[in-house]
């Protein structure tokens, strides 16, 4: 790491004077690194660092674009309004919709898809379909069997070809909705479904064969930033243990202003196969199947449909409020010493994600995009962001 200690007032746009005085006080160091900034104290304590999780000590991840194994793209179903779960009677048939989680469908998938289950009507024929089978069809269709339903599957494209499998997997909500398009129905509904979704994924977490564990993120942040920042850390800090503004003594990172919390890791590479199995096990059946319109779905024989159908729902119903927002994700060959996942730390809204398939990098949020080409100049650019980001880790 090449660092210097002259100060350069104009590389710091987001310090005040003030504070850079009081840094430069305190003998602050700028380190920079071909263009990425660093303001961190002269002197740092240094390894070992306490974590409240993980007994491992931090290990820099090797992120090298030679080792790339895959770049998957996938699209956000996005709503600004937020998701859609609610029933309707089209005909003679109960139609109940699931879909339109943006980038936190899998977070909010055992809430969701529980609210969208207690829309079911009290029958005595308890046949249903549920049409889609990423996450949330998945999910809809086990709570259904737990009440006794018999359910077939019918989905276009099943695991790995869904957009669940391209998901990250971290559970958070974000990019679910617009704070500014939702209303009070919604929020209460949103309320509802994260936490039954934490409560369903909290039974979920180091039970063999499903993928899901608790794991430290830290935010790197060039600015002052805190859990306020944050809607789901402000708003839900109980479902998110361990929120914490960390001191650079107290972490390996070069960015200036860490803050640290704990969330679940649900990896789509374990979690969907096992749904699946979980759902044949059950007696549910799955179909390929692609429905052209609402007139052909109406054929079926089932009288309760639950549309699951993500971004589909734009054809399928005709809602054009859902909007894509394009994805794109790296992985890089795994490595079980690296344990925790990092958000930011250069430019774009970065993150790594350590998971049993490799190391994750992400980072991509294109709206209105929907082309599934994977872009060269993204995959460089996260690439070449991470690398500055854990080069010069303090281990
Ligand atoms: C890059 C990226 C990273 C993400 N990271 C995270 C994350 O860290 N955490 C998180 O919670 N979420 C994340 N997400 C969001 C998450 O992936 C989605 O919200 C979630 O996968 C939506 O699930 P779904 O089941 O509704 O849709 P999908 O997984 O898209 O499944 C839809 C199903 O419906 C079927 N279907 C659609 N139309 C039809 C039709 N006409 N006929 C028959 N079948 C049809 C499809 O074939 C498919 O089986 C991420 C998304 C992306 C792209």
């Amino acid at each position: 790491m090449k660092t210097s200690h002259h100060l350069d007032l104009n590389l710091a746009p987001n310090l005040s004077r003030r504070e850079w005085l009081k840094l430069a006080g305190a003998g602050a160091t700028y380190a920079t690194l071909s263009g990425c900034s660093t303001l961190l104290p002269a002197t740092r304590r240094g390894p070992p660092y306490a974590r409240p999780l993980s007994s491992l000590p931090f290990s820099r991840p090797h992120i090298d674009a030679t080792q790339i194994s895959r770049v998957l793209v996938g699209l956000r179903p996005y709503r600004a309004a937020g998701f859609v779960v609610r029933g309707e009677r089209v005909g003679d048939k109960i139609i109940i919709h699931n879909y339109g989680h943006g980038g936190g469908g899998i977070t909010m998938s055992w809430g969701s898809s529980a609210l969208a289950v207690a829309e079911a009507p009290d029958t005595a024929q308890k046949n249903a379909a549920v049409i889609g089978c990423g996450v949330m069809g998945l999910s809809t269709a086990r709570l259904l069997q737990d009440r006794g339903w018999n359910v077939t599957i019918y989905a276009k494209d099943l695991p790995p070809n869904t957009t669940s499998n391209i998901a990250g997997g971290l559970w958070a909500p974000t990019s679910v909705f617009s704070p500014l398009s939702i209303d009070a129905a919604f929020a209460a509904q949103f309320r509802q479904a994260l936490v039954l979704s934490h409560q369903l994924f909290s039974k979920l977490v180091n039970v063999p064969g499903y993928g899901v564990s608790q794991r430290e993120n830290y935010y790197l942040n060039d600015s002052p930033k805190t859990a306020a920042d944050y809607f789901y850390l402000r708003d839900y800090p109980e479902l998110f243990p361990s929120i914490a503004t960390l001191s650079p003594d107290d972490h390996p990172f070069a960015s200036p202003y860490v803050m640290r919390h704990v969330s679940m890791l649900i990896e789509p590479s374990i979690y969907l196969p096992r749904l699946i199995s979980d759902v044949n096990a059950a007696g549910g059946q799955i179909m390929v199947r692609a429905f052209q319109n609402l007139a052909e779905l109406l054929t079926l024989d089932e009288s309760v449909i639950f549309n699951c159908t993500g971004l589909g729902a734009r054809e399928l119903f005709n809602d054009t409020e859902l909007t894509p927002i394009r994805g794109q994700v790296v992985l890089l060959p795994p490595d079980e010493r690296v344990d925790y996942l990092t958000h930011g730390g250069g430019q774009g809204l970065l993150y790594m994600f350590p998971r049993a398939d490799g190391i994750l990098l992400g980072g991509a949020y294109e709206r209105g995009d929907s082309h599934l080409e994977a872009d060269a100049d993204t995959t460089a650019r996260m690439v070449r962001e991470h690398v500055r980001a854990f080069q010069s880790m303090l281990i």
